[in-house]
C-alpha cells in the first residue's frame, strides 16, 4: 500500500504548493517523452515550472529523474533543453 500520507485539509498558505498530476508510462524513458511533450505543450500556463518536471519510478516516487538541463543562463533564462543534453545550453551562445 502506500507509504505516503495524504490529506485532505487546505494548507496554511504558506509557500508554494506542487500539483501531482500523474500520467504513468510503461518506463522511464517513455515517461520523460512524455514529460517534455506535456511540459512544452503547456508552457502558456504561467503557474507552470517546466525546468523543474522531473519522473519518479510508481514505487520509488522519492527518486525523482530530472527532465530538462534547467541551467541558468543570462538574461534570467533557463535552458530549456532535454537533461544531460550535448552541446551547448540554449542561447548560450551570441550576444545578441
Ligand atoms: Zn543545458
Amino acid at each position: 500500500m502506500s507509504s505516503h500520507a495524504v490529506s485532505s485539509q487546505a494548507g496554511s498558505g504558506d509557500g508554494r504548493f506542487v500539483i501531482h498530476l500523474p500520467i504513468v508510462a510503461r518506463d522511464l524513458r517513455a515517461a520523460i517523452n512524455v514529460a517534455v511533450a506535456l511540459a512544452r505543450s503547456l508552457a502558456f500556463v504561467p503557474q507552470l515550472d517546466i525546468g523543474e518536471t522531473t519522473v519518479s519510478g510508481e514505487d520509488l516516487q522519492s527518486v525523482h529523474h530530472r527532465v530538462f538541463c534547467d541551467r541558468a543562463l543570462p538574461r534570467s533564462r533557463r535552458c530549456g533543453a532535454r537533461h544531460g543534453h550535448d552541446g551547448p545550453c540554449d542561447s548560450e551562445s551570441g550576444s545578441g
